[in-house]
């Protein structure tokens, strides 16, 4: 499905939800089209800085996958349904502005934004890669998610780390399958999977591979929604799994807050 939502549309109705709900959003770097120096800026959007238990959430880090972007201005336009009052939330809500305006995956220099090594952290052609991580360093994450989607696919499934068994991931599964088929494939692009949706702890320098090796997130997962099926089936799916995991973090964490 095309996209005939601008970034500049998006983010200007984010910046006006957060104002009236009187959520933080900054811009924490930008990406410039070198031909004209013309500059799109990338967002942070972070919700009840004071609490201990933290969630971090970025999309569009693909810019023709929009479900994710759609789906942090859902949540902005019903905070009280999916934003817990316990839980520090620190957004990304797009990371990749032109590749979402181009509706293409990669950024306007046709560069992959999912990948944090030494070309990404230092070259000028991965300027969204460093706002992030510059706005995240030393922070430490209870979960975080990037929200993608294959869209070539009508099954859903996702990329996980973990040490042990994690509950949480499989929990996201079984929620899921209740709306759309899972990808039940032994290996997903040579990947391999348990059967059941999950790629588990594939290393491939993605955002999530990366902030779990370093340390910075507990739980760390990207999920890929099914881009054939409809956007705002795409965005139900990624609103229940957000819910999923806010209600797993208040289960686990809520005993050492009061
Ligand atoms: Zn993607």
């Amino acid at each position: 499905m095309k996209n005939n939502y601008s970034s500049i549309k998006l983010v200007n109705e984010m910046i006006a939800l957060c104002k009236d709900h009187k959520f933080s959003i900054r811009i924490v770097g930008s990406e410039t089209i070198k031909d004209t120096g013309y500059k799109y800026p990338i967002y942070k959007i972070v919700i009840n800085p004071k609490n201990k238990i933290n969630f971090c959430l970025i999309a569009g880090v693909h810019g023709d996958e929009i479900a994710g972007p759609m789906t942090i201005l859902a949540m902005l336009k019903e905070p009280t349904k999916y934003f817990s009052k316990n839980i520090r939330y620190e957004i990304y809500p797009l990371l990749n502005p032109t590749g979402y305006d181009l509706q293409q995956r990669n950024n306007n220099d046709n560069h992959d934004l999912n990948c944090i090594n030494k070309i990404t952290l230092k070259s000028d052609n991965y300027t969204e890669i460093q706002a992030l991580t510059n706005s995240i360093k030393n922070r430490k994450y209870d979960a975080l998610i990037s929200l993608h989607e294959d869209l070539t696919q009508d099954k859903f499934y996702a990329y996980v780390f973990e040490e042990e068994v994690h509950p949480l991931y499989r929990k996201i599964i079984s929620n899921t399958s209740n709306k759309v088929e899972i990808l039940k494939l032994n290996k997903i692009y040579g990947a391999n999977s348990d059967g059941n949706g999950l790629v588990i702890n594939y290393h491939d320098y993605s955002i999530e591979d990366r902030l779990y090796h370093q340390k910075q997130a507990k739980i760390s997962l990207s999920t890929e929604t099914p881009g054939k099926l409809p956007l705002s089936k795409r965005i139900l799916i990624n609103l229940s799994n957000l819910k999923t995991i806010n209600k797993y973090l208040l289960l686990h964490y809520s005993k050492a807050i009061y």
